[in-house]
């Protein structure tokens, strides 16, 4: 009973403390660093030179790297050989702050609240800062309740993942046995749905290729060449059209997983992905559209030209160019996927195609849905939030997961702590302020379980 008595004491406060005005002003202070991945100039040191600090004063301690020219920082707090090893994850960076586009003339890099929507705005509140903070701030419950965390922590933040993530492979291959862990617990991505509790255990892996055809160089007038000259635009079409059929199914042999586990689907059944924006027509046959999403693979046409769109002329283009994009979850060989693109271009008589393919490339990886720390992870926040939380095999996007399920070896779970409207990679990045407390009290409560669990009762022992 003193056991729950305290764990409750704990969630509590980290409620307390994430509806505070200094939980505010803290996330301010993060947004207030414009550090766009993609500006060379962007604060990236500086601000993790502020994080350290605020962990610090709550007695982690805190040490730099730099891996191909982009700067990490690694917090610890080594509390006994006896627990069990912690890893977290988060990411400093954004993408541009897009300013002048954001509704109401809000700054990107301001922390601005829209208190009649319940609303909290700036660049990286969603797509990472506020995730952190909301984990940072959880710790500092636990460890107010408790004295200790119970377990021991680090985490590493990059400043690189909206570019693909350099040096974070490099560095965690130098750090490995630094590094060594049970567990990632970390927060990236959305939930389901703005106030439902959601796991994630993995990421869809991404491979984007182009496709171009070229026939001649300069257009040919299409009436006095009309019929008698291949049309690259028509070909492209048809080839691109062979990747799937009309309903939107993936046809290419070898892009495609051979079952969905009976985990994976139980733990997808009912639930309705993307915020309920889905086409029930379209993609694998026999599928829901929360299994096409997070349990199987899609490939889309991301952009596609020939001739010019603006000013047409009366003319047979000359070139057409497609790209391409694969994402696909783990059980597939992912090295052959180019392979496996150009084998199906040629048996459907597109040999001519010229197919490349442009990196980085994201590498699916996920923890089974069975595996025991997911079952730990699902008990814990569903103590807290009083129902059981939306379990994700994957997320339908992707994740430097693969870096710690593979590099380092560890099973993954993430806890995110936004939603699929919060408008990240766009003008208006948002997230609800309601979300805040709930989510820092659920990231307390299952910092304390982890805390008072052996590395054997994780399943990891
Ligand atoms: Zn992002």
């Amino acid at each position: 009973m003193l056991e729950n008595a305290a764990r409750d004491t704990a969630v509590n406060l980290a409620r307390e403390l994430a509806g505070d005005d200094g939980f505010r002003a803290a996330l301010a202070d993060l947004i207030a660093f414009p550090t766009d991945a993609s500006n060379p100039d962007a604060p990236l040191q500086d601000y993790l030179s502020h994080v350290a600090q605020g962990f610090a004063a709550m007695g982690f301690t805190t040490e730099g790297f730099r891996a191909d020219g982009h700067p990490f920082l690694l917090i610890s707090r080594i509390e006994g050989d006896d627990r069990p090893t912690i890893l977290g994850y988060a990411h400093g960076d954004t993408v541009p702050g897009m300013a002048g586009r954001w509704a109401e003339g809000r700054d990107p890099w301001v922390l601005s609240v829209d208190a009649t929507a319940g609303r909290w705005y700036g660049r990286g509140i969603a797509d990472n800062k506020g995730q952190m903070l909301v984990n940072m701030t959880a710790m500092q419950a636990v460890i107010a309740a408790r004295g200790s965390l119970g377990f021991n922590a680090h985490i590493l933040i990059e400043m690189g993942e909206e570019i693909g993530s350099p040096g974070l492979r490099k560095l965690c291959e130098k750090l490995k046995s630094r590094l060594k862990a049970d567990l990632l617990i970390a927060s990236d991505g959305p939930r389901i749905d703005a106030m439902t509790p959601t796991l994630f255990l993995g990421a869809r892996g991404g491979a984007s290729f182009r496709l171009t055809l070229r026939r001649r160089t300069g257009g040919r007038h299409s009436g006095n060449f009309g019929g008698a000259l291949k049309n690259p635009a028509l070909e492209l079409a048809h080839a691109l059209a062979s990747i799937t059929d009309v309903q939107g199914a993936l046809q290419v042999k070898g892009w495609l997983p051979e079952t969905i586990p009976d985990a994976a689907r139980n733990a997808l059944a009912g639930l309705t992905p993307a915020g309920g924006e889905v086409d029930a027509d379209w993609g694998a046959v026999g599928l829901t559209p929360a299994e096409r999403i997070h349990s199987w693979n899609s490939a889309e046409i991301l952009a596609f030209s020939a001739g010019d769109i603006a000013h047409p002329v009366n003319a047979i283009p000359d070139m057409a160019e497609a790209l391409v994009q694969l994402r696909y979850v783990p059980g597939i060989d992912d090295d052959d996927l180019g392979a496996a693109l150009r084998a199906h271009l040629d048996a459907h008589g597109h040999g001519d195609v010229i197919m490349t393919e442009l990196g980085p490339r994201f590498r699916a990886s996920a923890t089974p849905v069975d595996h025991p720390s997911v079952g730990f992870a699902a008990a814990s926040l569903a103590r807290t939030h009083g129902a059981p939380p939306v379990v994700l095999p994957s997320l339908g996007g992707s994740l430097p997961n693969d870096i710690f399920t593979e590099v380092l070896g560890i099973p993954t779970i993430w806890v995110p702590h936004s939603y699929p409207g919060c408008s990240q990679h766009a003008p208006d990045e948002h997230l609800p302020s309601a979300l805040f407390p709930q989510a820092t009290g659920l990231m307390a409560g299952l910092y304390w379980d982890l805390g008072t669990a052996s590395t054997s009762a994780l399943g990891l022992g």
